[in-house]
């Protein structure tokens, strides 16, 4: 499976850096969902955990992709607040692990770094779709991604259905009423408005598509 396809340390500095430029851009519109139905935080903690990123980012990228992930998903635990810190900080911990100290990877380990990082998501918040979270939108993203690569689709476009089941996922969380987090107390009144987690999580894997070679 794309075995000459190789993603180096500088595709994921460059990742990460507009990771950092969206939590910006997208601090209001997902502070403005999370306003609709949780506590109205989701961007700006966002913002909080990235410039922690972006204040240190030189300094860690000299280390190995594993060790890089670790202390970018260890900022985001300590810095962002509400249910996403925890969630997103096991996301970036584990997401490293199967580079194995090392400074690139090929494909099969592309795939396995967001195969651990959605199952941390799903053990941390004990989420399974359809319960207006992050969930619905990664887990139909990274079942696209699977079956794209078992079909035989290249690396790109393989990825790309990740994407795009991920956008797919997140617009499905509107008509649904919410089983986790603050939403839950909202009941029906949680229906007509995207989960914020859900939105956050596909642009997070849309940016990882951009910068794709
Ligand atoms: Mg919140």
């Amino acid at each position: 499976m794309g075995q000459d396809y190789v993603l180096n340390k500088d595709y994921f500095i460059d990742v990460i850096k507009d990771l950092i430029v969206l939590a910006e851009e997208k601090r209001d519109y997902f502070t403005g969902l999370d306003s609709a139905i949780g506590d109205g935080d989701h961007g700006i903690n966002l913002s909080i955990g990235f410039r922690e990123v972006e204040k240190n980012l030189e300094e860690w990228a000299k280390e190995d992709l594993t060790t890089f992930f670790r202390k970018v998903g260890m900022a985001l635990l300590s810095k962002v607040g509400g249910s996403a810190g925890p969630l997103y900080g096991s996301f970036f911990m584990k997401f490293g692990t199967p580079a194995n100290g090392k400074d690139e990877v090929n494909f099969q380990e592309f795939y396995e770094m967001f195969k651990v990082a959605v199952e941390s998501i799903e053990a941390r918040g004990k989420a399974v779709v359809g319960e207006k979270t992050m969930v619905d939108a990664l887990r139909p993203g990274l079942d696209a991604f699977e079956k794209a690569i078992e079909e035989g689709l290249a690396p790109k476009e393989a990825f790309n259905k990740f994407k795009e089941a991920a956008n797919e996922g997140a617009d499905s969380t509107i008509p649904l009423v919410a089983k986790k987090g603050r939403a839950m107390r909202l009941g029906e009144r949680a229906v007509g408005h995207k989960d914020p987690g859900a939105a956050s999580s596909a642009a997070f894997i849309e940016t990882f598509y951009n910068k794709l070679p």
